[in-house]
């Protein structure tokens, strides 16, 4: 039976080392400060929101919420964004996303300053991370790679199979990988015998949306399975995009859905404003 790898016991482990490191800079006379805009009312959008805002607070973050009419403009938007990046209590801008249809995302998303880009999400960071030399990783692939740190995973050599090339989840780990040395394989909805290539993988990294996608017999005896998937089945019940049960039996190492890959995300997100607050002190 695999080891189960408990996302909230790391997120907790590192939570703690980022308010130690907040409360360091404050003794200097910085307050690391995260801007969360949220446009609209989406339910679960405001989840996410309010969850980032506890997380600050408890990390000793400060934090400056914005929030705006689902009528928005993208010009009023464009203008807060200008007023954040010249804001210097600022670190970090996250806007949260989807955003309503008269405003084009990628045209806000490259408004944030990419020193400010806690999120990852600007072209400019993307490009960094393509080219190895990473300012800001995305937080729920970065988390992925804290996760298999702290676990002992070197993945020099190893077999990397993601599935699933998402711009926030699938193709950011796969370069992650990639620059950890490994040999990486993307896998998304056009892959002949998805079965086959996941069987030689040492690390399986799953990011579909797909309700237990990924069957237990697939996984390689020893392999270590990060599934990063949410699926809601019936009313109360979240799975996975793996078989979990079945993938337990033959992994070394497995995530558990919910209290995996979870709890990982906002915690990468701290991560993030404290070291763009560390880059700020570092300027003087
Ligand atoms: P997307 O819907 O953007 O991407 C899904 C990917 O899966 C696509 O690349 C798609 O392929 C691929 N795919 C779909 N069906 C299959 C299939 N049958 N076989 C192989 N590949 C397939 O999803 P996200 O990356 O945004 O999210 C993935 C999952 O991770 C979701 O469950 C989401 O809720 C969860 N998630 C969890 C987070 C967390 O904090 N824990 C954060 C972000 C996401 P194609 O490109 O060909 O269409």
């Amino acid at each position: 039976m695999a080891t189960i790898i408990d996302g909230k016991a790391i997120a907790a482990k590192l939570r703690g080392e980022i308010r130690a490191g907040v409360e360091e800079l404050k003794a200097r006379g910085i307050t690391p400060g995260l801007a969360v805009v949220l446009v609209g009312d989406d339910p679960a959008s405001r989840v996410y929101v309010s969850m980032k805002e506890k997380a600050c607070a408890e990390a000793g973050i400060y934090s400056d919420e914005h929030k705006l009419p689902a009528d928005t403009s993208e010009e009023t938007l464009l203008t807060l964004i200008e007023q954040l990046n010249n804001d210097e209590r600022i670190d970090g801008i996250l806007v949260q996303l989807p955003l309503p249809e008269q405003i084009d995302e990628s045209k806000i998303l490259e408004a944030i300053s990419p020193a400010k880009d806690v999120d990852g999400f600007h072209p400019y960071n993307v490009g960094r991370l393509a080219t190895g030399s990473p300012l800001f990783q995305p937080c729920t692939p970065y988390g992925v790679m804290k996760m298999l740190e702290e676990i002992g995973c070197d993945l020099q050599g190893k077999e990397v199979v993601v599935v699933g090339r998402s711009n926030i989840v699938g193709k950011p780990v796969a370069l992650m990988c990639l620059a950890r040395h490994a040999t990486v394989t993307l896998c998304h909805s056009r892959t002949r015998d998805l079965a086959e290539v996941v069987g030689r993988a040492d690390v399986v990294i799953a990011a579909v949306g797909r309700p237990e996608l990924i069957r237990g017999e697939w996984i390689k005896p020893g392999a270590v399975v990060i599934d990063v998937g949410v699926n809601r089945v019936g009313e109360k019940k979240l799975v996975g995009d793996v078989e979990f049960e079945a993938a337990g039996k033959r992994a070394s190492a497995i995530t558990p859905v919910p209290g995996g890959v979870g709890p990982m995300t906002i915690t990468m997100l701290l991560f993030n404003t404290l070291e763009s607050a560390r880059r700020r002190a570092a300027r003087g």
